[in-house]
């Protein structure tokens, strides 16, 4: 099995200073580790009941449609404002200066429809939590959230308390 960290390459004071970067797009490129990630997130996720997988813009777009391929569901997309055509709704969360915002198309979940949320890192939770309320303000339930890699310092899990939280790779 492919050493998995050793195909993330780190990339120090990315997009600012202090801020170790980490770069999954060598990882995507070595077929072996591609492979092995989504295998492994399909057989972590194999028996659970998942009725749809969502994606958050934009490197969440990379895993999340393979693995809702791999485990036989449908995608769903999370963009930044403005860009789904058809009603929305939103939720605002805190970055570290200002707030940022998603949008998710309102009729994307049928009424208590399993959501599985897929992103790439887990870091502070900011986003991550924002998704499973805006999940839930459309009436889905959230079955899980699954990461590539989770940043343990930063404790973005006690943000997600009370979901089932699966990372593959710990920082
Ligand atoms: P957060 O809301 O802090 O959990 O981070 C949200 C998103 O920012 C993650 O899904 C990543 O795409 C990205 N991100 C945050 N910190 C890092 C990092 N150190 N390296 C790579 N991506 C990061």
């Amino acid at each position: 099995m492919p050493d998995l960290k050793s195909l993330i390459r780190q990339i120090p004071d990315f997009p600012k200073p202090g801020i170790l970067f980490y770069d999954i797009t060598t990882l995507m490129q070595d077929a072996s580790g591609w492979r092995s990630v989504i295998d492994q997130v399909t057989a972590h996720y194999k028996s659970a009941p998942i009725d749809v997988v969502l994606g958050i813009e934009a490197r969440g777009f990379f895993f999340a449609p393979t693995l809702a391929y791999a485990l036989n569901t449908g995608f769903i997309p999370v963009r930044k404002p403005g860009k789904l055509p058809h009603k929305t709704a939103a939720m605002e969360y805190a970055l570290e200066y200002g707030t940022d915002k998603l949008e998710i198309h309102a009729d994307a979940v049928q009424p208590g429809q399993r959501v599985l949320i897929f992103d790439d890192v887990l870091a502070t939770g900011g986003t991550a939590q924002a998704v499973a309320k805006l999940v839930e303000k459309i009436g889905g339930t959230v079955a899980g959230l699954g990461f590539v890699l989770e940043l343990d310092f930063l404790k973005g899990r006690s943000k997600l308390d009370g979901y089932d939280v699966f990372s593959l790779l710990h920082y």
